[in-house]
């Protein structure tokens, strides 16, 4: 026994260690710390006034992205030698669940454009288009954006229909694509099309398109539920050219670059819809604090208490499968299982955090006076894109059955 407390002494970390573990838990270090405060400032002062504003006009935040630019924000996990700031994932999750908290709309402008555009050239593409795709793109005033979704096609990507015909050393591509966010500001389109629908997802190919391009048509911007201040619209390729050099990996690779690309953007997807879901707990709890009932502010009833641990409960679990698949991601090793995991809790937390939030305001929270509503509207989307959470749940059950060799 003696000696058990005796190890137990040895081992009981100092408070210095202990603020230390703090810093580190789950890897985090000073230089997270940092980027998570200044990324929360940011979105308070800069984004957080403008937030209502433009979700009713739908207006591009193009001053606030440009401060984000020029804060390293749009090129975070691009190496240094291409412009980026080379940070790792876990820190561009941090960034992102701020930015959203601010503006969710905001947080997905950054998210298609840093894991969905860019990590999908420095992943796939050559020395040469790295140069050419990205480093253009890291100052943040120029976007791209990723074109897999198209009006037939969602959930199920290999039946693309989107073509890719050889004509001697150019590719020429006809069809539509559907929902592409950032489609009116992009100047370049990651787009997936296939070379022989007869091989379905074995046939995609993936092509960087300069935007504006001949034959290349961007006719609407959609009017949508939330996140309105991002846009998202349908991309028309009529017999547009580009030189074969603009393949991105090997023709047929393109599923699998889709796939590996949209695990990246899920970790995005994810750290935006806790963004959100803490926006809405902020909102709520501040609320609580000012409201009084049966002369006492809200706060104090218990009723509101146990909607706020539930809220706090689930974003916290939220965020440690989040910095789960961002710590494996940084490794190498494969993380599609834990950000399915991540995406799903995610959204949900947020959906649920939002629901709960207009509860706890009451009828202000119907009122369009108050945030609660726009986090409503902002959380339902994380739910949907970068892959439902129907399709998350089957990607996860597919690892476990795998994993018991039922599969
Ligand atoms: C605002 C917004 C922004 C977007 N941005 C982009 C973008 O930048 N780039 C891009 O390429 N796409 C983008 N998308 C498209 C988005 O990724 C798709 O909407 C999403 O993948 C779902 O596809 P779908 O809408 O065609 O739904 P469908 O695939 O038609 O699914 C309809 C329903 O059926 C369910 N379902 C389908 N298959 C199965 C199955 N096997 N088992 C159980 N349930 C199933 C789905 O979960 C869903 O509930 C965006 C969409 C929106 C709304």
């Amino acid at each position: 026994m003696q000696s058990l407390r005796h190890a137990f002494c040895l081992v009981r970390p100092s408070p210095n260690l202990m603020r230390q573990r703090k810093l580190h838990f789950y890897g985090m270090t000073e230089t997270h710390r940092m980027i998570q405060e200044t990324c929360r400032d940011f979105a308070e002062k800069e984004l957080k006034p403008i937030a209502a504003d433009i979700d009713q006009t739908e207006i591009y935040p193009k001053e606030q992205i440009k401060k984000l630019a020029d804060l390293g924000i749009f090129s975070m996990m691009t190496p240094t030698e291409y412009g980026g700031t080379g940070s790792d994932t876990l820190s561009y999750a941090l960034a992102l669940e701020e930015i959203s908290r601010g503006c969710a709309s905001t947080g997905v402008i950054m998210s298609v454009h840093n894991s969905l555009y860019i990590s999908g050239v420095l992943k796939f593409g050559t020395e040469e288009q790295k140069r050419k795709w990205v480093t253009p793109f890291s100052t943040g005033d120029r976007l791209g954006c990723f074109a897999l979704t198209e009006p037939g096609v969602g959930s199920d990507a290999g039946g693309l229909s989107t073509s890719a015909r050889v004509n001697g050393d150019s590719i020429v591509l006809n069809g539509t694509k559907a929902w592409i966010t950032n489609v009116a500001e992009a100047e370049a389109t990651l787009v997936f099309a296939t070379n022989d629908r007869s091989k379905k997802h074995r046939g995609l190919s993936a092509y960087l398109v300069p935007i504006p391009t001949a034959g290349l048509d961007r006719p609407k911007k959609e009017r949508k539920l939330g996140i309105r201040a991002s846009s998202t619209g349908p991309i028309i390729f009529e017999d547009v050219v580009i030189p074969e050099e603009n393949l991105l990996g090997k023709q047929g690779e393109g599923f699998k670059i889709a796939m590996t690309l949209l695990d990246g953007g899920r970790i995005g997807i994810a750290a935006q819809a806790v963004g959100i879901g803490q926006a809405a707990l902020d909102t709520a709890v501040e609320y609580s604090a000012k409201r009084e009932c049966f002369n006492q502010p809200i706060h104090k009833l218990q009723a509101i208490q146990l909607k706020i641990a539930d809220m706090e409960m689930r974003l916290n679990a939220a965020r440690l499968l989040i910095y789960q698949a961002c710590f494996m991601r940084d490794s190498g090793l494969r993380f599609s299982k834990e950000v399915s995991q991540a995406k799903v809790m995610a959204s949900e937390a947020a959906t649920f955090c939002a629901h709960q939030a207009i509860q706890i305001l009451g009828g202000m929270g119907f009122s369009c006076e108050m945030p609660a509503e726009r986090h409503y509207r902002d959380a339902r989307i994380t739910e949907l894109y970068a892959g439902t959470s129907e399709i998350q749940r089957l990607i996860i059950a597919g690892h476990v059955l795998k994993e018991h060799g039922v599969l």
